[in-house]
């Protein structure tokens, strides 16, 4: 099963991957974590990366194809995959498709208002990556992790004035792969942010008719 989640920033599709992937035994794979993961590194890739993330620009094409390829030939894709965060220009989506057969597109929507409210409000655990919402999802005490008892902190991208910038590339830059993915008939769409499991369950359907 090889499946691409598609959605504006801050929709969910990192929460569904993580349950489609332990439901179908396949991997996530992330840029948006890929990238973080080689920040927190200070790897060369890291540096180079941190300059446009922080500003809510994308990392440029030719840099995020190379890792997604490079990821891809690893063993644990042969069976499928799901990718998240990627693509997220035309060139990607066409540098991928000149490498691999995808079954599915599932395009999770959500208004900017919701979505900005959602992302203002993120709050992670700098140990263990358990998340919180200020509002929806708090922790017991302000500020402090629940499991692992850490300091909670917030993404340098879920300041409102980057999340305003990420909304706008996404509509610039990524919003097009909708139609291109429509007109190859690989496309559907579900509704984000109304329960974790109510989005899970469409997304579940959907998979039922792929192989
Ligand atoms: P979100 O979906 O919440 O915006 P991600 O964690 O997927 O965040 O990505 C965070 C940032 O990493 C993006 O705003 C962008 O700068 C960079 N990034 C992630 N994936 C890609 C990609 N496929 N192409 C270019 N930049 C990317
Ligand atoms: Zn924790």
């Amino acid at each position: 099963m090889k499946i691409i989640l598609l959605g504006p920033p801050g929709v969910g599709k990192g929460t569904q991957a993580r349950l489609i992937s332990s439901k179908y035994g396949i991997p996530h794979i992330s840029t948006g974590d890929i990238l973080r993961k080689a920040i927190a590194d200070e790897t060369e890739l890291g540096l180079e990366a941190k300059e446009y993330i922080n500003k809510g620009q994308l990392v440029p094409d030719e840099l995020v194809i190379s890792i997604v390829m490079e990821r891809l030939k690893e063993k644990d894709c042969e069976k499928g995959f799901l990718l998240d965060g990627f693509p997220r220009t035309i060139k990607q989506a066409e540098a991928l498709s000149g490498l691999i057969q995808i079954d599915k597109v599932i395009n999770i929507t959500a208004s900017d208002e919701t979505i900005i409210e959602k992302l203002v409000g993120r709050r992670f655990c700098k140990d263990c990556g358990a998340t919180y919402h200020v509002h929806d999802v708090p922790p017991k005490e302000e500020g402090v992790c629940d499991e692992c008892h850490c300091d909670l902190f917030q993404r340098e991208d879920d300041k409102v004035d980057v999340i305003k910038s990420r909304l706008e590339v996404y509509k610039k830059e990524t919003a097009p792969l909708i139609e291109y993915y429509k007109e190859k008939g690989m496309l559907a769409t579900v509704t984000g942010l109304v329960g974790v499991d109510k989005v899970f369950a469409e997304i579940a359907k959907i998979l039922e008719s792929v192989a």
